[in-house]
């Protein structure tokens, strides 16, 4: 018994830590939201609407400054405040921010909202058992053994995620008539802004798989739809 209790106490962790993430990202992100109300935009999100049989597709201004949009695990969508900004000054067309709400959309859609919760809390605990175990084997370096295993998983899980939201934003994108090219762009746009920065990656590309091998994942469904 004694030997499992590890595992055991990892379990409850990872569910008292799922209850509480999703509680507190709930509350940060009612605190800290607006509706966003942009006439432009909304002619974009009503295209994509239409192309889905929906009344109407809702978008929420998230007021940090990081460039980022995040679909939150009771499916609403958010554009951060600096991302917004970046469509405002010009930087970003409507078809850009239209194709980052299609992203969003897609993570909402294919269910990967709620799992990446349980996936987040499910690694927390993955790593606390793996470091309590590996630990005790090997003193010391056990502990970093089991941060790097937990990471390698997260990372495959996250790319995968990923790639499905960025085809199921290719389709709607196409089926509304705004297009893949404004995806394509707004990756490499991102990106130059990462190197005009000296490397501080945009939040929105930090957690994505690499921008040429996107572009070419969505070069190929082009190819395969035409
Ligand atoms: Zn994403």
């Amino acid at each position: 018994m004694l030997k499992f209790t590890p595992i055991l106490l990892a379990v409850l962790y990872a569910f008292a830590m799922y209850r509480f993430s999703v509680w507190r990202t709930q509350r940060e992100l009612d605190a800290q939201s607006t509706e966003l109300a942009d006439p432009t935009l909304k002619r974009m999100t009503d295209r994509l609407a239409k192309a889905l049989d929906l009344p109407r597709i809702k978008v929420h201004i998230y007021e940090i400054d990081p460039v980022n949009g995040l679909a939150a695990p009771d499916g609403r969508i958010f554009i951060t405040r600096g991302f917004y900004r970046k469509f405002q000054n010009g930087e970003v067309t409507a078809e850009e921010m239209a194709s980052v709400i299609a992203h969003e959309l897609g993570h909402v859609a294919l269910g990967h909202t709620r799992r990446r919760m349980i996936d987040f809390s499910g690694q927390n605990a993955l790593r606390t058992a793996l470091a309590m175990i590996l630990s005790r084997l090997l003193p010391g370096i056990g502990v970093w053994i089991a941060n790097g295993l937990t990471s390698l998983l997260a990372a495959r899980l996250s790319r995968g995620d990923e790639y499905e939201a960025d085809e199921y934003a290719a389709a709607l994108l196409t089926k509304a008539q705004i297009g893949t090219q404004a995806q394509k762009s707004l990756f490499q746009k991102l990106e130059s802004l990462t190197e005009a920065r000296g490397g501080a990656v945009p939040a929105w590309l930090m957690s994505h798989p690499k921008t040429h091998e996107r572009i070419a994942a969505i070069e190929k469904l082009e190819a395969k739809w035409s």
